[in-house]
């Protein structure tokens, strides 16, 4: 079944958490696995979590050709993290055509920016109103980050993949996973504010209909205008991760993550769980903040007071990489027990 996906998102800038945050979660993870879950994520993967992390956005890089075939593109900017992984890109590749046509990625129709459906599988777009996840909201659909991430845990308890997915083995499920449990803590990657010609916060649910004037793409259409180097938008903002954190978790990250309750609901609730938290969580990312439309889909960002809200942010941040690297192991862990 064909759906439009609401959330437009830029090739790779737009990344949840960049490489490093990736490698983060995964990393905090990797110290939190049974030895049991460890040596079968290694039979799997060949590689740890912290290397795997990255992987989901290492396949944007595969691009339709003119003649209509798919290739990974090499890119300077992105490739650092990909290097793991330069001797398969055919697994890339064949991933990317297995889920390229599966829903319509709007932004896709040029050549130029033509992204596939597996784009969409990186976020939701729900209303910050919202106190929970729900699949009924807008700015969720059957390929959202909800639902990939439960097709992924699908195919690694030994099901079928639920459609529109294909995922063809458990290695690509568990990949696909090392990923998806980190974008699911970052809090523009599951909520999105939509807003009014006077900057104030519309509610898409009302009409369940959302009037694409109000997008804002997760934020990637919102811009701080203080930002003088690389991308001033305010999901990227969130995409960055603490400088001092480098991409191996330091002891206290490791630490906080193991002070984490684990859950204990069904595995199969789990995802939705998460977001549910993290569109909580995104109430803290928008607070204390209001919008300027500058122009079609652009929003500037004046925050009450800029220190203390980056301040704030480092600190959540800092709390939903250590969440996203217990959650992980504990997926992991309950699937290989
Ligand atoms: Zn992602």
């Amino acid at each position: 079944m064909l759906a439009i996906v609401v959330g437009l998102y830029l090739p790779n800038p737009a990344s949840a958490w960049g490489p490093d945050g990736h490698r983060l979660v995964g990393s905090i993870a990797d110290q939190l696995l049974s030895p049991t879950a460890r040596q079968q994520v290694k039979t799997l993967l060949g590689v740890d979590l912290r290397e795997a992390g990255p992987w989901l956005d290492c396949v944007k890089s595969v691009h339709r050709q003119a003649d209509g075939s798919l290739a990974y593109v090499e890119d300077p900017l992105y490739e650092p993290p990909c290097t793991p992984f330069a001797n398969d890109r055919a697994a890339m590749v064949d991933y990317a055509g297995r889920n390229w046509i599966d829903c319509v990625y709007p932004e896709g129709a040029s050549a130029a920016s033509n992204l596939g459906c597996h784009n969409t599988y990186h976020f939701d777009d729900i209303a910050s109103q919202r106190d929970k996840f729900d699949r009924n909201y807008a700015g969720s659909s059957e390929h959202d980050l909800v639902a990939a991430t439960n097709a992924a845990i699908a195919v690694l308890l030994g099901r079928s993949t639920p459609p529109p997915f294909n995922i063809k083995e458990k290695k690509e499920a568990l990949m696909m996973l090392a990923h998806l449990v980190g974008d699911m803590t970052q809090p523009l990657h599951v909520a999105a504010p939509y807003l009014g010609p006077d900057g104030s916060l519309v509610d898409p649910d009302v009409t369940h209909t959302i009037d694409p004037s109000t997008e804002t793409a997760g934020g990637n259409w919102i811009h701080d205008p203080k930002v003088l180097k690389g991308s001033d938008a305010f999901h990227h903002a969130w995409d960055d991760t603490p400088d001092d954190l480098g991409d191996t978790a330091p002891q206290a990250l490791v630490d906080a993550a193991k002070a984490l309750p684990v859950d204990t609901d069904r595995i199969e609730n789990w995802a939705a769980i998460w977001a549910t938290d993290t569109i909580e969580v995104s109430k803290q990312a928008m607070a204390n903040v209001t919008y300027q439309k500058t122009g079609p889909r652009k929003w500037t960002i004046i925050f009450s007071d800029r220190d203390t809200y980056l301040k704030d942010a480092d600190k959540l941040k800092r709390q939903q990489l250590a969440k996203a690297g217990a959650r992980l192991a504990a997926v992991v862990n309950r699937i290989f027990q």
